[in-house]
């Protein structure tokens, strides 16, 4: 042991303030060597230095004390790794606050034509949404589903999938009654919509009466939606179901997957190519099973004339390659049935290993 520091110099040296020491005692984080039994001062060794700076640096990028503790007991590999993954969850959690800021910016700054509390411009919509059991499963789980104000896919899965994957679209359908919102309560409107979707999705999942063999547990569902709000469409996402964007001849994908291996391609941890062929690239990290809520990425879009929109599951995104997919929707466009029936035809030359679902719509002015 080297010559005891007070916490004055100890303070000096790592850039904490002596009140955040006393705090990271009184949690356990970093103890001091010696406090004198008198007058209760503290002392610490100059080997703490390292972790009091491991400390301070992780308090700069806002880690919780909670997961600090927990990093500084870790080997310096698995600290790292802990780090990067809780930055890759910072990140993901930023981009859906940027999304939310520009559409604020825009909106009070008028450079959006649609104002707040009303929609004068109204797009037409058609669509069209087929499913199908696939070449390899003996029953379908997945729903799809399009209607004049909402689209929506949902791929359930587990023994309870199927009355899952329902009941999270059926949850939604009764958006498309009530009068159109306007935006700034859309998105506290569709947050609530998820978490009815998942109360509903609790009766098909879990131990629940009519299941005693309890092959229902563990059941749940993904929901890729889109709500239609005049010129605007409100997307609504939990899990790897997905939805694309048809603009200009370019493909977009406009969902995030919520699934283990997504996270590992976002922390640079695999390559996108490599997650393609993952053995868990179905391990999902949000789903509608009728625990906890999961978090749904929530926003709002400007939809032009001219756009083509695709949700599908991953019967369709995981068995067909996405330029394949981007010359079926070039090839179908203006007619969504004949687009439909192309994608499940195309993930049945794949082999259609999984459920498909799919719906397509094209928007008018
Ligand atoms: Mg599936």
């Amino acid at each position: 042991m080297g010559e005891l520091l007070t916490i004055g110099a100890f303070a000096h040296h790592t850039r904490l303030s002596a009140k955040a020491l006393r705090r990271y005692d009184d949690l356990g984080l970093l103890r001091p060597a010696h406090v004198d039994p008198f007058s209760g001062y503290r002392y610490y060794d100059p080997a703490q230095l390292d972790r009091a700076r491991l400390i301070a640096w992780l308090r700069r990028i806002g880690m919780p004390l909670a997961a600090i503790g927990r990093v500084c007991t870790l080997p310096p590999p698995a600290a790292a790794r802990e780090i990067r993954e809780y930055w890759a969850r910072v990140e993901a959690e930023t981009a859906v606050r940027r999304d939310l800021a520009t559409f604020l910016v825009d909106h009070l700054t008028g450079k959006d034509p649609t104002p707040m509390s009303t929609h004068e411009t109204t797009l037409t919509v058609t669509y069209a949404a087929a499913s199908d059991t696939g070449l390899v499963r003996e029953t379908n789980q997945d729903t799809a589903y399009a209607g004049a104000r909402l689209l929506a896919v949902a791929d359930g899965f587990g023994g309870g999938g199927a009355g899952a994957s329902a009941a999270a679209v059926a949850a939604l359908k009764r958006l498309e009654t009530t009068a159109p919102l306007p935006a700034g309560d859309l998105l506290n409107t569709l947050h609530d919509a998820v978490e009815l979707a998942n109360h509903e999705v609790a009766a098909h999942t879990g131990d629940r009466v009519g299941d005693p063999a309890g092959t229902h547990a563990g059941s749940g569902t993904t929901l890729t939606a889109m709500l239609w709000t005049g010129s605007q469409l409100a997307l609504v996402h939990v899990g790897d179901s997905r939805a694309y964007l048809l603009r200009d001849g370019e493909l977009l994908l406009i969902t995030h997957d919520h699934t283990v291996v997504q996270a590992m391609v976002d922390d640079g941890r695999v390559t996108p190519e490599e997650a393609a062929s993952h053995p868990q690239r179905a391990l999902l990290l949000r789903a509608l099973d009728g625990g906890t809520p999961p978090t749904a990425d929530v926003r709002l879009r400007d939809a032009h004339p001219g756009d083509r929109y695709l949700l599908c599951s991953d019967g369709l995104h995981a068995a067909v390659a996405e330029d394949a997919v981007r010359e079926v929707l070039t090839a179908t466009a203006g007619d969504p049935d004949r687009a439909v029936r192309a994608l499940v035809d195309l993930a049945r030359a794949a082999g259609a290993p999984d459920n498909v679902a799919c719906v397509v719509a094209d928007v008018a002015a």
